[in-house]
């Protein structure tokens, strides 16, 4: 018996990671890809040239052995160095431990490893230059356009859409009665921006940390590159003042580097050429649902959840989608007629409420990296969190290493958290001093209220 077909629609971070799960399951799959093969064709990043990969994306990485390929493309980020103005270098590390680290990654190494294993080691067959043009919800076809202009259809379900935050599929989706899509776009706009590697090659700023210049209002942040590079991203209002639209000649250019980031204009010797070259990058959130028609169709990764980079974790939630659709698979009956339906419900069902707990811990996190960084009671508050969880080790877990270090559900790390930041609160109190704390309350107050979920949560 042939194997059953899956189409998927974009070969991004997504597409290819789940390429290789169902390829690994036994299915044939062909994926449609709207640009050209990044492996043969220089294209342009168009956004974000690196990322932060953390712990739930290496998990469904390891789970198709894939993560010892992963490690030769990472540098290790220990944690944050904060360049405030005025101010020495303030190094943050992210965990508790040295192993609670977060790893840069380049987006185009990554694609391109994940493009070759599906193809090379599971003969998945990809399909570059043919962009989506239209989805057909009721009938399940799908019409592409190949390079040359010409139009087609295809008609073949399940067809699994992972075409990124402007998904045309979802589009056409939520046009369906009782389907709805809502995309929230922030005020703010990024430019990504360069800093070489230094004349021996190496990396001109500590290459073992997340750099960030917080600003209040606005933010830059660097991560390293593996060729003594980093990729440094303003994010900035689109309106204003300082705003993209009021920083449009060098000389306005200049003059607001060298008031914010006078160390920042040092390291990028081109600024002027750089920054009126790149371009401005939206970002927003993308709320939608249902993610699927039947068993025709599943939107996964952006296209169903896209959210505002500030947790670095898109690509991770995106990874952690293909994980859990493969133990949907896994444990759903997906033969027979009503087969896909189940396991697309399954999938949504168990997906939807943490990837809303994402977007939103997202968004707060925007805060925390361009704002509170600065202020001396968030440091004393994480210094707390650290201590509580040094001695309550299986229950009071920071909500940052719930995301980025443990598999805990995003909602469950999302509902601990606001639990914690109560119980932090009650702790300090007015106090600046963490000698004041009280630890047998604090151990009171955590067996109430935290205690019972732990250990069947933590992971
Ligand atoms: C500035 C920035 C920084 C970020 N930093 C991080 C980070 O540090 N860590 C992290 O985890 N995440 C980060 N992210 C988020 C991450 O980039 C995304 O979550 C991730 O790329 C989602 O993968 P995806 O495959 O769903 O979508 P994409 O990677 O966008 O892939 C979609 C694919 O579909 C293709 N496509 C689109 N439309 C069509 C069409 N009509 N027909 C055919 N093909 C089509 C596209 O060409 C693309 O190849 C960041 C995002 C931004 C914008």
């Amino acid at each position: 018996m042939s194997a059953e077909r899956v189409v998927i629609l974009g070969a991004g971070l997504a597409g290819s990671l789940l390429a290789i799960y169902l390829a690994r399951r036994g299915f044939s799959v062909d994926v449609y890809e709207g640009r050209p093969d990044l492996r043969t064709t220089e294209i342009p990043a168009g956004r974000s040239i690196n990322l932060a990969l953390a712990n739930r994306g290496i998990r469904a990485l390891t789970e198709v052995g894939l993560y010892k390929s992963v490690r030769e493309l990472l540098i290790t980020m220990r944690g944050r160095m904060l360049h405030e103005a005025g101010r020495a270098e303030a190094f943050q590390p992210y965990g508790k431990n040295d192993d609670e680290v977060i790893y840069s990654v380049s987006r185009g190494g990554l694609n391109e490893l994940l493009l070759n294993t599906a193809q090379h080691q599971y003969g998945v067959r990809f399909h570059f230059d043919q962009r989506v043009m239209a989805a057909n919800m009721r009938s399940g076809e799908v019409r592409l356009r190949d390079s040359d202009g010409r139009q087609y259809v295809i008609d073949q379900q399940p067809l699994i859409a992972a075409d990124g935050a402007g998904s045309i599929v979802r589009r056409q989706m939520s046009k369906l009665p009782g389907y709805h899509a809502r995309e929230d776009y922030l005020p703010h706009a990024y430019k990504e921006l360069s800093i070489a590697p230094t004349a021996d090659g190496g990396h001109a700023i500590d290459a073992n940390s997340l750099h960030i210049w917080p600003r209040g209002d606005y933010m830059l942040i660097a991560l390293p590159n593996l060729d003594g590079s980093f990729t440094v991203t303003l994010f900035l209002a689109r309106h204003g003042h300082p705003g993209f639209d009021t920083l449009s000649t060098p000389a306005e250019l200049n003059q607001f580097f060298k008031a914010q980031f006078p160390d920042v204009l040092e390291l990028i010797p081109d600024l002027e050429d750089q920054f009126f070259a790149n371009p401005v990058g939206v970002m927003g959130t993308v709320y939608c649902a249902p993610w699927r028609v039947g068993g025709k169709f599943l939107l996964v990764g952006d296209a169903a959840h896209s959210i505002v980079p500030f947790h670095g974790q898109g690509m991770n939630c995106a990874f952690e989608d293909c994980y859990e659709l493969d133990r949907c698979i896994e444990s759903n009956q997906y033969a027979g007629p009503r087969g896909w339906e189940r396991v697309f419900a399954r999938f949504e069902a168990n997906r939807k409420a943490n990837t809303d707990a994402i977007a939103a811990m997202a968004l707060e996190n925007y805060v925390e990296m361009r704002d509170s960084v600065r202020d001396p009671r968030f440091h004393l508050k994480k210094k707390l969190a650290w201590e509580l969880e040094r001695r309550f080790p299986d229950t009071f877990v920071p909500r940052y290493s719930l995301v980025m270090f443990h598999h805990v559900p995003y909602a469950e790390a999302q509902r601990r958290g606001i639990i914690q930041q109560e119980i932090l609160e009650q702790l300090l109190g007015p106090s600046s001093n963490l000698e004041d704390v009280d630890y047998d309350q604090a151990e009171k107050l955590i067996k109430q209220r935290l205690a019972p979920a732990a250990e069947t949560t933590l992971s």
